[in-house]
């Protein structure tokens, strides 16, 4: 056997350790659930593996976690039957590669320090395992992967380093040992285990064994010849599969709890068992806050599959769209095959189906509590609105569901409370489409000039500020026959009087009008009188099929190349400043410039030479 070598810990995670191991006093118990945990997922993963490679398990081997103590040496080891490691996965699962929350789980630490909660989290950010120096000041694993001949030992005190060296172990799976600091030695007692593993471990769905106590004689002595065995301190049941009458709401809670380290209630528990020709179980939970990694789109791990209690895949959207990541819980299906791949999954008609009826539950259940409480329906929108907007772009199928559960800031309001049936129900009777504008912000969109007219005239406008906003209005079109349209794009509809006058007021400024186009030719496309302002003098708009100022900076921002278009330079006929424009002076082509970038500047937009606009107007000034 080759000697052990050292290696040193990544920088990041010898900065979590020195945390785990200076800083956290509270709830250190917690160390104990994440190696379940872990354990419980490496049992799930041989089960798994064993369906296409028979011979990873064998049928008489019962797969458990066990527990085992040693008061002599000071000792606690969390054992298991599962999955185990080689040794390059030990160098990629610990101590050489920081998970990608890492850092985040740092952050959260520092930032919120009283927050005890923080602690139990840690499970969230993938850093579990690193809890056990919180309670240890060395830890041995010894893991053998299912299918290797050979095992392999990690050892650590935490510091900056650990070994990593061959040795044996009799079957595959894991061992963690720890070596308890001395004011630790709780941990050593069974019935203190017992607690922690029933408060935070009990719907582990596998067995969970710990030595009992050896029978004794009359006198309070061990019986002789008579030895501890050991005994399963857990029900071992999965939890979705008890009748739901039979569940309490704690134990409801707790295994919610257990899938997203929420420490907060779901806003909702969705149970179902379904019969018939496809027959399968749904438990799922409607989270009250997001994750911290509700972003992070490669670390989605929603509702797991189970086929008759046998984990199969947490990859999300196989159950779950994109749009309804956030969602925790379980199905496990009587009629799947339990030879599916994960990727014939994708494909599967009746996983299809499955998919299918869960997101009507979940979205039919969001429709409720919109419908009847207000207050948490709009809590639940300023955690997730975000992401349900990307479902009016992902799942058409829906469309219907989904657009009640919009929510928009709006010229009536700056938080983001009105629906489009608010908005619908206050529309003014003439008024035939919804109007929206698109802003890099909130305030940009407020203080757009293009919504003079409309605040003049009293018509709502939404107005969009998320970046998903622009692919949104893209793909809602209409709702109820009222097509959306944007205020800064198109012709305004006029009644025959405002067009009258317009016309006469285009005639009378045409020479204006065509030598600013000429001026200007290398920045808008044309330039023409509009009626949609009321204070300033010119606003820039997109052309009806163009995409937009908004849209183009996000697509820049995005690295995409957007399509290179001019805008369209209106003017409001009415300002001072236009009336009094004379293209005969010989300053025209500096106002030129200056109405311009002013039109630019108003929307929020970024001027291609500011230095040279300053220059500009304060040549004007003194003129
Ligand atoms: P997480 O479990 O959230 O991924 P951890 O820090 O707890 O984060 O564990 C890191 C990784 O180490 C796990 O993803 C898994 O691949 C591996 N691992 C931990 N414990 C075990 C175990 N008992 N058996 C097999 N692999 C394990």
């Amino acid at each position: 056997m080759s000697k052990p070598q050292t290696h040193a810990f990544q920088t990041e995670i010898s900065q979590l350790l020195d945390l785990m191991i200076n800083s956290l006093y509270s709830q250190k118990e917690i160390f104990l659930r994440e190696l379940i945990s872990n354990s419980s997922d490496a049992i799930d993963k041989r089960r798994f593996e064993a369906l296409t490679d028979a011979s990873l398990l064998s049928d008489d081997e019962e797969l458990a976690v066990t527990i085992t103590t040693d008061k002599d040496a000071n000792t606690l080891t969390i054992s298991d039957n599962g999955i185990g490691m080689s040794h390059d996965e030990i160098i990629e699962n610990i101590g050489t590669i920081a998970r990608s929350g890492t850092k985040k789980f740092m952050e959260a630490l520092k930032s919120n320090q009283d927050d005890k909660n923080d602690v139990s989290l840690i499970g969230q950010f993938g850093v579990g395992f690193y809890s056990v120096f919180m309670v240890a000041d060395k830890v041995t694993l010894v893991t053998r992967r299912a299918g290797n001949k050979q095992a392999y030992q990690w050892e650590s005190d935490g510091k900056g380093e650990f070994t990593l060296g061959e040795t044996e172990r009799n079957d595959a799976g894991t061992s963690i040992t720890l070596h308890l600091r001395e004011d630790e030695t709780e941990y050593l007692e069974n019935f203190r285990l017992k607690h922690i593993i029933n408060k935070y471990s009990e719907h582990i769905s596998l067995p969970i064994k710990m030595l009992g106590s050896v029978p004794l004689d009359d006198e309070g002595n061990p019986k002789e010849g008579e030895e501890a065995e050991f005994e399963t301190i857990n029900t071992g049941t999965a939890l979705w599969a008890r009748s739901k009458s039979e569940i309490s709401d704690e134990e409801y809670q707790s295994f919610y709890q257990s899938l997203s380290y929420d420490m907060e209630p779901p806003l909702s528990t969705l149970h179902h068992k379904v019969e018939g020709n496809l027959e399968y179980t749904s438990l799922l939970f409607i989270p009250k806050k997001a994750p911290f990694d509700l972003w992070n789109r490669e670390n989605r791990k929603g509702v797991k599959l189970y086929v008759r209690r046998i984990f199969i895949t947490d990859d999300a959207e196989s159950l779950m769209p994109n749009y309804l990541r956030f969602i925790k819980g379980v199905v496990d299906s009587a009629d799947l095959p339990l030879n599916v791949s994960r990727e014939i999954l994708q494909s599967d008609r009746d996983i299809g189906k499955i998919k299918a009826r869960a997101v009507k539950r979940v979205l039919d259940e969001l429709n409720r509590i919109a419908k009847d409480d207000n207050s948490a329906y709009q809590d639940f929108w300023k955690e997730f609105g975000q992401v349900i907007k990307e479902g009016v772009v992902e799942d058409m199928a829906n469309k219907d569901k989904i657009t009640p559960l919009l929510r928009f800031a709006s010229t009536e309001s700056d938080e983001q409370t009105v629906s489009i049936d608010d908005y619908i129900e206050r529309m003014q009777e003439d008024q035939d489409a919804i109007y929206y504008i698109t802003g890099e912000n909130h305030k940009a969109a407020k203080g757009s000039p293009h919504l003079e007219m409309f605040s003049k005239k009293g018509i709502e406008v939404l107005l969009l500020s998320d970046p998903v906003d622009e692919w949104l209005v893209n793909s809602l079109h209409e709702v109820n026959e009222k097509p959306l349209k944007s205020v800064t794009k198109g012709d305004l509809d006029l009644s025959d009087e405002e067009k009258k006058e317009q016309e006469e007021q285009k005639e009378a400024l045409s020479s204006v009008t065509d030598k600013l186009k000429e001026v200007l030719s290398d920045s808008v496309k044309d330039v023409r009188l509009t009626n949609r302002l009321t204070e300033s003098p010119a606003c820039l708009v997109a052309d009806e099929t163009d995409p937009g100022a908004n849209m183009e900076r996000i697509m820049k921002a995005m690295g995409q190349d957007a399509p290179a278009t001019k805008p369209i330079l209106e003017l409001n006929p009415d300002h001072a400043l236009i009336k009094q424009l004379d293209e005969g002076s010989d300053s025209f082509s500096d106002w030129a410039q200056v109405l311009f970038d002013q039109a630019a500047l108003s929307e929020g937009a970024q001027l291609k030479d500011p230095a040279n606009y300053v220059k500009l107007v304060n040549k004007l000034l003194i003129n």
